[in-house]
């Protein structure tokens, strides 16, 4: 796994908001940015373990995280807009926006799979992730040097039987990633690239291999060197990239 030495609070001064904070690779995003001096934004679903993770950086990083709850299944237009107006009047401005909430879905074939949890997977893992990068970009570009993560799987990058809406969801947040990397290349300085975890000791692996020892993979906080490279400014060249973080070496995603 790559290793990444940084400073001492290198993301000081920087403003990071995590989907998905509340749980799993989210949160470990949440905790680690907070500790090398971010300000955090958790977003998340469950309020109560989003102010579960807002104590515990209070505690080790005081007065770095505030928590924003939304649920993507139901948020509006309306409120991504508030949430980037709300993001204004606090922050200068917004450096990173690391887009990793997600759900599983069924594990079922299409002919069988349910329709109402297909249109659920899609509105929570890519309709959210068009909404609040679209709201938030103007957050971004006060910022002299952003990036959005996009979150992936292996299955967004080859589909595989029975994995449905969710490999169908990443596909098209492969998509996304793409279109708006081309969109910005020229126009922006906020740099965009979508970045495949691999497995990961958190709750979502154990429902998709629930069989499966979890001690086998490794857990979100060895993941972290990469999403802090990600954020520094010797990735600065890396763009419009599908990063898979198993197998990260950054001369194979900077331009030779
Ligand atoms: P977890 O299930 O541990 O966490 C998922 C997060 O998404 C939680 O914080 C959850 O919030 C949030 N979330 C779910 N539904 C909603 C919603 N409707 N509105 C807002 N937030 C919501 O997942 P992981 O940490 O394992 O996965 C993180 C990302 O990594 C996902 O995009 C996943 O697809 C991807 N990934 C994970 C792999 C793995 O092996 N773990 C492998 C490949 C990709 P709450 O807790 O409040 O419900």
């Amino acid at each position: 796994m790559f290793q990444y030495e940084t400073v001492e609070n290198f993301l000081s001064g920087k403003t990071i908001l995590v989907t998905g904070a509340s749980d799993g690779i989210g949160k470990c995003c949440a905790e680690t940015f907070a500790s090398y001096g971010a300000n955090v934004v958790l977003l998340g679903k469950n309020q109560k373990k989003l102010e579960a993770i807002y104590d515990k950086i209070e505690i080790l990083s005081p007065g770095k995280a505030i928590i924003q709850p939304v649920d993507f299944n139901i948020a509006t237009e309306g409120d991504y807009q508030n949430l980037s107006n709300s993001l204004a009047e606090q922050f200068q401005k917004l450096d990173g926006l690391i887009l990793n909430a997600g759900i599983l879905g069924a594990r079922s074939p299409i002919e069988f799979y349910p329709s109402d949890l297909w249109h659920e997977t899609i509105q929570v893992n890519v309709n959210s992730a068009f909404s609040l990068s679209k709201a938030l970009l103007p957050n971004l570009k006060q910022s002299p040097d952003a990036r959005i993560i996009f979150t992936s799987s292996s299955v967004g990058r080859e589909g595989r039987a029975h994995w449905g809406a969710y490999a169908v969801s990443k596909f098209a947040i492969e998509g996304l990633m793409q279109t708006l990397a081309e969109e910005l290349e020229k126009t922006s300085t906020i740099r965009v690239n979508s970045l495949n975890p691999g497995g990961t000791r958190t709750s979502m692996r154990k429902s998709a291999f629930p069989a499966e020892d979890p001690k086998t993979q490794p857990l979100p906080k060895e993941l972290m060197p990469v999403y802090l490279y990600l954020l520094s400014e010797e990735s600065k060249p890396i763009h419009g990239k599908a990063i898979d973080v198993r197998e990260f070496e950054p001369a194979n995603y900077l331009p030779k």
